[in-house]
């Protein structure tokens, strides 16, 4: 028998966002962020549906470029770490890859490669106050230079920053970070890249001439109150199950582990075969909607590691068998990120091995 839990990872959707994130971004290029197995979509999956259309992906690390190159995926890759150690440059230069260039150690690897395998193209990273990697904006310059007379290095060299909060569209942190990256490459010769996907929604001055989106492309908000069919996207992950059990239960008795939850009347309470066990997370309020045969229920109680339990009070005409979906069509995961205390890459990253993936071309 088939697992209940499925996963469904919808390549029409996935096309659809990348094709709007592209017309909302042009004249910019998109770099198609598929780092953390396409935020847990399945890299080759992602990066199959997204071929023909993607000019250029991003990963976090090596490992996930030597997948796409395996994968036979001959389009442009930029690796958003760069490398780990100093192995990392040739096996780069083989595949083809581009590193993101963030410290001073990276620096002394390069300054080592050798052009015989090709050079290595490269994107200087500048912290312009999300300090977590980059270099200080007043360092630009001068690790340019240093860059630019590496033999191993390739002269085109991209200049690249990273938003801490570019999701609040009337902050001051963003205005910020784009006024220092832009005073710290000044002058300086190559393609620059700033926006993530909050900020290619909200900050259309920081468009430049490539915009890096992963949450997008996966039809994902990290927009307070706002799902991404709110900007016209489409959820590229539905996640579902079946309800397993009805039980009548007598008003006063109380749910599940701890009895968080107590019964205000006599009343239907269903249980779905779906828990933190698949990565539908342990901290969802009750309150949180799921929906059983399209209409809304809520859910009560704890979740389990195998099971969560609803409240059918509004579906008294559910029946055990009745299809359960937990996040994706027609439920944004988005509002069960907020009931979770998250964001909703957390979740779509946070499938475990027992779910059952599939496609549609929806
Ligand atoms: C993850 C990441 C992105 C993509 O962010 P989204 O919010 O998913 O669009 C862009 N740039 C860097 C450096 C990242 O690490």
């Amino acid at each position: 028998m088939s697992r209940t839990t499925v996963a469904t990872i919808h390549l029409g959707a996935l096309r659809h966002n990348l094709a709007r994130i592209k017309a909302m971004a042009a004249p910019a290029k998109v770099m198609a962020v598929v780092k953390a197995d396409a935020y847990g979509h399945g890299l080759e999956r992602v990066a199959r549906a997204l071929d023909a259309e993607a000019e250029c992906f991003a990963v976090a690390a090596l490992g996930d470029g030597l997948r796409l190159r395996a994968a036979g995926h001959r389009q442009r890759i930029v690796v958003l770490s760069g490398p780990d150690q100093p192995g990392d440059i040739a096996e780069m230069q083989r595949l083809g890859l581009e590193a993101a260039i963030h410290h001073e150690a990276q620096l002394a690897w390069l300054a080592e490669a050798s052009a015989r395998r090709g050079r290595l193209r490269v994107w200087l990273k500048i912290d312009s106050g999300m300090h977590r990697l980059g270099f200080a904006p007043e360092c630009a310059a001068e690790v340019h230079a240093r860059l630019a007379g590496m033999p191993g290095v390739d002269p085109g060299i991209g200049l690249l920053t990273h938003f801490s909060e570019s999701e609040v569209f009337d902050g001051d942190a963003t205005r910020v970070q784009i006024a220092r990256f832009d005073e710290a490459t000044r002058g300086l010769d190559g393609p620059r890249s700033l926006s993530n996907s909050a900020a290619v929604l909200g900050w259309p001055g920081a468009r430049a001439d490539w915009v890096r989106s992963g949450g997008l492309l996966y039809g994902l908000s990290v927009v307070e109150g706002k799902s991404g069919a709110d900007f016209g996207f489409r959820p590229a992950m539905t996640l579902a199950t079946r309800l397993v059990a009805i039980n009548r239960t007598a008003k006063g008795e109380r749910i599940g582990y701890n009895g968080t939850w107590t019964c205000p009347e006599d009343m239907p309470v269903g249980v779905a075969a779906v828990g933190y066990g698949d990565g539908y997370p342990r901290s969802a309020a009750a309150g949180t909607p799921v929906l059983v045969g399209g209409g809304r229920v809520s859910l009560i109680g704890r979740i389990s590691m195998d099971l969560i339990t609803l409240d059918l009070r509004t579906a008294p005409q559910a029946q055990v068998g009745d299809r359960v979906t937990l996040w994706g069509d027609g439920l944004p995961v988005e509002s069960i990120a907020a009931q979770a205390g998250t964001i909703s890459y957390d979740l779509t990253c946070g499938m475990t091995r027992r779910v059952l993936f599939v496609e549609d071309e929806g």
